[in-house]
């Protein structure tokens, strides 16, 4: 087993994880630890934009707060949102300082659009619909300017290394899965989405709810597990067997295309007088219920009435994409369908991102600091992971350091093969059937059951591989979405209950 001692370990190299390292006082040590590469990651996927109101205009400010409490049907915490949106400007502009360049028009303005929920146009993009992909290489990119920064891309963190009350950094396994402990002041876990629990997802292979397990195991507070955000518009490809559907921007509708069903009605006047830019939950709701009225699995998005050649500009990741599937935009109509796309709920973190366990901080997908409530406003997560990284970066700036010596007690067990893809198979299954965006009582006692019986399986023969510990954080972070929706009896935001 080999130890490294540092100041700080980030679990994580998603835009949670840099932009808090990138604000750390680089007279720390940081080590960031990646489970893949750096690029594999939801962050890298972001294609709609990054919201934020860049003057200071209190009416414009409370805009934003506002259609943000209303997204969330006034769950969130109002001071995290009021934070989430004053923080944005300054934020955003270091974004800029690290080269992040976000697209504008001739005249050098930024271009804003709008998505569902925004009542105005707020959202900054790059590379049309590129934003995550050239945020992370921006900052990838400095990052490697930077000499406190330690990488290590294809390490797995496993387990916290904790006692009752503090955290004392994080149990890796390495590319040949031999144990590596980081010891460290501060640890922060910022390990993205839980999307691959679902059979059907927009999340990037890596998003396998590790944080929300460790976390758990490790007696941290979790909370909101019921609010899981379905996106409307995933490209829906009847033969592709891939978990991870191609993603249709909110914004495609923000510039003006139309949701028809499978008779060709538009149908969102039915359901919102917001109409295809309603909240997501609302719009993911309606095309369920469209489906099922018409007998159908997919829905169509129709941007036949738009200007060819502005799409082909506006949305080329997009534009490409489909023509590669045999679909011109502005041309076909593209068959589209919910699937699960975002975790609202998480670790608890409070203002500074802190966790209930002394020097853990959690910050991104992973956390839940109340900025999102019930459901999240489109593109206000980069905008989370960059305003509360830098929350937590000053945090551990203002710290007295003192070097903790701690002997880790994580219990290292055996490790041999075993192929763990039809648990994750039927896990994707159960979830999609039985915790999607329509929920009974029944239907989540069912999954609860079968979740009991794969979790006593995985307890009873623990491996130390990196494919055991995603399925057992798979497994451990679907029964908490369960029993927070079996708690939950009311509909509200993105949980739906029929009874
Ligand atoms: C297709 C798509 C489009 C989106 N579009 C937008 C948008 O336009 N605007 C917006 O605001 N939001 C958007 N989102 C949501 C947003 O991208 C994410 O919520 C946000 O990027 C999450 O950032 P993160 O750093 O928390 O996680 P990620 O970016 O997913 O990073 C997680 C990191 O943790 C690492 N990791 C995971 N487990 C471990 C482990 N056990 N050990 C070590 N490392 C680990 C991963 O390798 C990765 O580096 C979109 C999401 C998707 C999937």
């Amino acid at each position: 087993m080999k130890q490294i001692a540092t100041d700080i370990v980030i679990v994580g190299a998603g835009l949670a994880g840099l932009y808090t390292a990138l604000n750390i006082d680089p007279k720390y040590r940081v080590d960031i630890v990646v489970k893949e590469s750096i690029t594999n990651a939801n962050s890298s996927l972001a294609q709609g934009g990054i919201a934020g109101e860049l003057d200071f205009i209190q009416e414009n400010l409370d805009e934003h707060i506002e259609d943000t409490l209303k997204a969330g049907s006034y769950l969130n915490n109002k001071d995290a949102v009021t934070v989430l949106v004053t923080e944005a400007s300054a934020n955003i502009k270091r974004l800029m300082s690290y080269k992040v360049a976000f697209d504008r028009d001739s005249d050098g303005n930024i271009l804003l659009t709008k998505e569902g929920g925004h009542s105005s146009r707020r959202i900054l993009h790059s590379g049309g619909d590129a934003t995550g992909k050239d945020i992370m290489e921006a900052l990838k990119t400095e990052c490697l300017t930077r000499k406190n920064l330690f990488f290590h891309e294809g390490t797995m963190a496993i387990e916290l290394i904790h006692d009752k009350k503090t955290c004392y950094g994080v149990s890796c396994l390495d590319e040949s899965d031999e144990t590596l402990h980081f010891l460290a002041q501060d640890t922060v876990l910022a390990t993205g989405g839980i999307g691959n629990i679902y059979g059907s997802t927009t999340n990037s292979t890596v998003a396998t709810a590790d944080a929300i397990g460790m976390a758990y195991r490790a007696g941290v507070n979790i909370e909101k597990m019921e609010f899981i955000q379905f996106h409307p518009t995933a490209f829906h490809n009847e033969i592709s067997l891939h978990r991870q559907k191609f993603l249709i921007s909110e914004a495609v509708r923000g510039e003006g295309a139309y949701l028809v069903n499978s008779e060709g009605d538009r149908f969102m006047h039915k359901y919102s007088p917001l109409l295809e830019l309603a909240p997501r939950d609302t719009v993911s709701q309606a095309i369920y219920r469209e489906m099922y009225d018409t007998w159908t699995d997919h829905v169509y998005l129709d941007t036949r009435h738009l200007d060819q050649e502005y799409l082909k500009n506006r949305f080329p990741t997009i534009y490409n994409h489909l023509r590669a599937e045999g679909i011109t935009m502005g041309k076909d109509l593209i068959s589209v369908s919910p699937v699960q796309h975002f975790n609202v709920g998480g670790i608890t973190a409070d203002l500074f991102g802190k966790t209930n366990m002394e020097n853990l901080y959690a910050n991104g997908e992973c956390a839940s600091n109340g900025v999102h409530g019930a459901n999240r406003l489109a593109s206000n997560s980069l905008l989370e992971c960059i305003v509360f990284g830098n929350r937590i970066a000053q945090d551990i700036n203002n710290q007295i350091f003192e070097k903790k010596i701690y002997e880790s007690n994580i219990k290292q067990y055996n490790s041999y093969k075993y192929n763990y893809k039809p648990m994750k198979k039927k896990l994707g299954m159960l979830m999609d059937e039985y915790v999607g965006i329509v929920r009974s009582e029944e239907g989540l006692l069912f999954a609860k059951n079968e979740l009991i019986k794969m979790l006593s399986n995985l307890k009873k023969y623990p491996n130390n591989s990196k494919h055991y510990y995603e399925a057992l954080n798979m497994v451990q972070t679907a029964t908490l979405i369960v029993e927070s929706a079996l708690a939950r009896k009311e509909s509200i935001g993105c949980h739906y209950r029929i009874n």
